[in-house]
């Protein structure tokens, strides 16, 4: 199995039905993309010298050359590591480094960073830029078959966002990879050529894991040329390509509802926006569903089981007569197809519904392990399950609630307070665009809470004793903050994580009185 095979077989199928755009305009067919693909891989191997197994790093920003490397790659059996391009130089020497990458293929922007670094990474021979005229070259090499691959082998090594530490490559295989598509077909939606994706979130995370059933299926694959979330440009994609699904992160989604080009567009091409990979909050899901109607599909996963761990339908962001529909919105939805889930204590022993535990989580989608980690792997997978780090309770229908990364617990008196419950409560008031909440180590408590707030658009900081009211009101007293910090924006990583770690040290050494 290789999921390269998808592009050689749409490429004889569909020859001349669009394959990948570059914003409106047609950058290949079908036909083209499956043969630039397989000369590509031949140039891989017979110029570049790589062999199956391989890895090669990809560090563009979104374009089509990204598809065309990551399928040659694919192809020639190699084994792809796609970076996020927005990272320092020093993190993206991290990933070359840690995967022992041989080759990357990058972009005119990060050309010279990389070129830098060749020497300095030891394992790195070469820099290759796309596009250029020696990718075209590559790209017209005498084409060779799609190299075959076990399914256990690793097709994409996929850094974690390193939200809680250095990142760790995830090896995920051609199975992993063709399970978290065939799982999108099973919960998600049925796709079919002349649909289309987006690619406005960065292909190398979830938009790139996100596009693979689409490439599947024969979908064409749609890169804006702005390169991310341009709201006039987005509402003139939608009416270029019908059958449009897009992923986004949370914070994107709000951003695009409250978009006036988008919230005035014609969204009758617009199929799906599948968002995940961190918490969307019940105020934001309200707006952006009153802006794009039932097109909302939530997702859970992690780089480690990729897309796909629960989900919250497009039916069930429907339906909201449901008595218990606020809770569900809440929620990060039911297990996926083809996994189990479970929620367990510190022994891996199963937890009555409703009980917070961590969530473990097992089926053919999950990773093969961490590369060249073996004890992390073994932590990771002990018993056969993969542990996510996450905390969560299920309730009687089966959804899950994620509370928080178990990292992220904060622990005060002896009673545990999950700060996404404090963070939704304090988002119900006008005055709060954005807020944060992390635990400040305590003599006394061991730990207090602290909430970091942005204030709404053009007005100052809401009063302390509005917020406080808002929390007594809605919370038990002991989760409200002891101390608020007053700023400007929430540091977030590039894909637009929060990094609490970096809350908690813009904490360290304070005074626990001061509010
Ligand atoms: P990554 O591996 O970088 O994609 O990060 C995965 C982590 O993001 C998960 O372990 C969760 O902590 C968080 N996450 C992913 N999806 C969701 C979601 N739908 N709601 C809340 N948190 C999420």
């Amino acid at each position: 199995m290789n999921v390269a095979v998808w592009v050689a077989r749409n490429g004889r199928r569909w020859p001349s039905a669009p394959a990948i755009a570059d914003g409106e305009r047609v950058h290949a067919h079908w036909g083209a993309f499956a043969s630039r693909t397989a000369g590509l891989a031949a140039g891989f191997r017979f110029e570049l010298g790589l062999e199956p197994g391989d890895r090669a790093a990809i560090v563009m920003q979104n374009r089509p050359e990204y598809l065309e490397a990551k399928f040659g790659i694919w192809h020639a059996g190699l084994m792809a590591v796609p970076v996020n391009a927005r990272l320092h130089r020093d993190e993206i020497a991290y990933i070359l480094e840690d995967s022992g990458a041989r080759i990357v293929f990058t972009d005119d922007q990060h050309a010279e960073d990389l070129d830098s670094l060749v020497g300095r990474v030891e394992s790195l021979e070469e820099v290759v830029l796309a596009p250029s005229d020696r990718w075209d070259r590559l790209a017209v090499a005498d084409p060779v078959p799609v190299v075959d691959r076990d399914p256990t082998d690793g097709a994409w090594l996929f850094y974690t966002s390193g939200t809680t530490g250095r990142p760790k490559g995830a090896v995920i295989t051609h199975r992993n990879l063709l399970m978290a598509s065939l799982s999108y077909f099973a919960d998600i939606d049925q796709l079919l050529p002349g649909d289309s994706v987006l690619h406005a979130a960065p292909l190398s995370h979830g938009s790139g894991l996100y596009g693979l059933p689409h490439v599947a299926k024969g979908a064409v694959s749609v890169i804006p040329q702005s390169g991310g979330v341009d709201g006039d440009e987005i509402a003139g994609l939608l009416n270029r390509w019908p059958g449009m699904s897009l992923f986004a992160a949370p914070t994107m989604v709000k951003r695009l509802a409250s978009d006036p080009a988008v919230a005035g567009a014609d969204l009758t091409n617009l199929k799906t926006i599948i968002y995940g990979g961190a918490p969307m909050y019940l105020t934001d899901l309200e707006e952006a569903l009153s802006v794009f109607g039932p097109r909302l599909d939530q997702i859970y996963g992690q780089g480690e089981s990729p897309m796909t761990i629960t989900g919250l339908s497009k039916a069930d962001h429907a339906d909201s007569k449901h008595a218990r529909w606020i809770e569900r919105m809440q929620s990060v939805g039911v297990a996926r197809t083809d996994v189990q889930v479970r929620v367990v204590d510190a022994n891996d022993r199963d937890l009555p519904m409703g009980e917070i535990g961590e969530v473990v989580v097992r089926g053919d989608v999950v990773m093969a392990g961490y590369w060249s980690q073996p004890d992390a792997t073994a932590e990771a997978l002990r018993g056969g399950w993969l542990h996510t780090g996450d905390v969560g309770s299920f309730d009687e229908d089966g959804y899950l609630t994620l509370r928080d990364r178990s990292k992220d617990l904060i622990i005060s008196g002896g009673m545990n307070i999950y700060p996404r419950e404090v963070e939704e409560v304090l988002l119900r008031h006008t005055g709060v665009r954005a807020v944060s909440v992390v635990g400040r180590p305590d003599m006394e408590w061991g730990e207090t809470v602290v909430a970091f707030v942005v204030a709404a658009e053009g007005s100052s900081p809401p009063p302390i004793e509005d917020l406080d009211r808002l929390c007594l009101d809605h919370i038990a007293r002991y989760k409200r903050p002891k101390a608020y910090r007053f700023v400007d924006s929430l540091p977030t990583n590039n894909y637009g994580k929060v990094l609490k770690r970096e809350l908690r040290g813009m904490l360290e050494g304070e005074a626990y009185s001061d509010r």
